[in-house]
């Protein structure tokens, strides 16, 4: 079964029960959720499909989301990074935020001990909460195959991208999706990547053109790789992703040695 959504980082795919799934976002293999559920921060959140699409199944007796959008850890999907034998770029936590605030520390530490140990694959860790984020990495083990990120939607938000920029990790990215207004303001020192994009769904709020290539123009001007990955519409695919007559699919330079290894490999 197969289901389509968003995270407030736009839609994707997941098939049920959402623990090791292909992803159809455009910047990832696999989405990996060690916990579900979450609730809103921002007004990124507003339409979060995550929330829609968990919500759904609450009630229902042995469903993966029988508790609807209430966070939930499962200390029994930790392992699974482990035993996937090929490489995979993994989303993790496409269903909920790692940093959110009912988290344990301890659980955070686990799901990154994996991702240290599990070290084939590359993950993506993307957050809303960067002041969690910022307050734990000193105690995190960062390698070069984990990859950490924030979500920022307008201009309120950029103080996120301030906060990342004091984590060190080998990559550092920024999710404008959805994009719901102008980041002039944002500073891309210390950005290796910035994926935007506009929303999808029945409430979606459009995203101006201007936006889109003035974020373009910034990660040029600062050697950024730029990623667009949707205009949206009343899906995710309804509006395409091409701007100004090309696809935009640049991946962050630091790794690009290891991507072309994993590609060597049948990635
Ligand atoms: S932080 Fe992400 S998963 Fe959580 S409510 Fe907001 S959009 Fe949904």
């Amino acid at each position: 079964m197969r289901a389509a959504g968003s995270t407030g980082y736009g839609v994707v795919t997941v098939r049920l029960p959402a623990v090791g799934a292909q992803s159809a976002i455009e910047w990832t293999d696999a989405t990996w959720n060690p916990v579900t559920g979450c609730s809103k921060v921002s007004p990124g959140c507003a339409h979060c499909y995550a929330e829609t699409f968990a919500e759904r199944f609450r009630g229902v007796k042995g469903h993966p989301y029988e508790q609807g959008f209430d966070l939930k850890l499962w200390p029994e999907r930790l392992h699974l990074p482990l035993q996937w034998k090929r490489p995979r770029r993994i989303f993790v936590n496409s269903m909920s935020d790692l940093f959110h605030e009912d988290v344990p520390t301890s659980y955070i530490k686990d799901v990154f001990k994996v991702m240290a140990a599990a070290d084939l694959h590359i993950y993506q860790v993307l957050t809303k909460r960067a002041e969690r984020l910022a307050a734990l990495a000193p105690q995190l083990p960062w390698a070069s195959h984990i990859w950490v990120g924030v979500s920022i939607e307008n201009r309120r938000f950029v103080h996120r991208a301030d906060l990342l920029r004091t984590v060190h990790s080998a990559v550092r990215f920024i999710s404008a999706e959805p994009l719901l207004g102008s980041l002039t303001n944002l500073d891309l020192t210390g950005i290796d990547w910035l994926i935007a994009g506009g929303e999808s769904g029945a409430r979606r709020r459009p995203v101006k053109e201007a936006w889109i290539q003035e974020l373009r123009d910034k990660c040029l001007a600062a050697g950024v790789a730029f990623f667009f990955k949707q205009w949206g519409g009343r899906t995710s695919k309804a509006g395409g992703r091409n701007l100004d007559g090309r696809l935009w699919s640049e991946m962050p330079k630091p790794v690009a040695e290891r991507l072309q290894l994993l590609n060597s490999v049948g990635w």
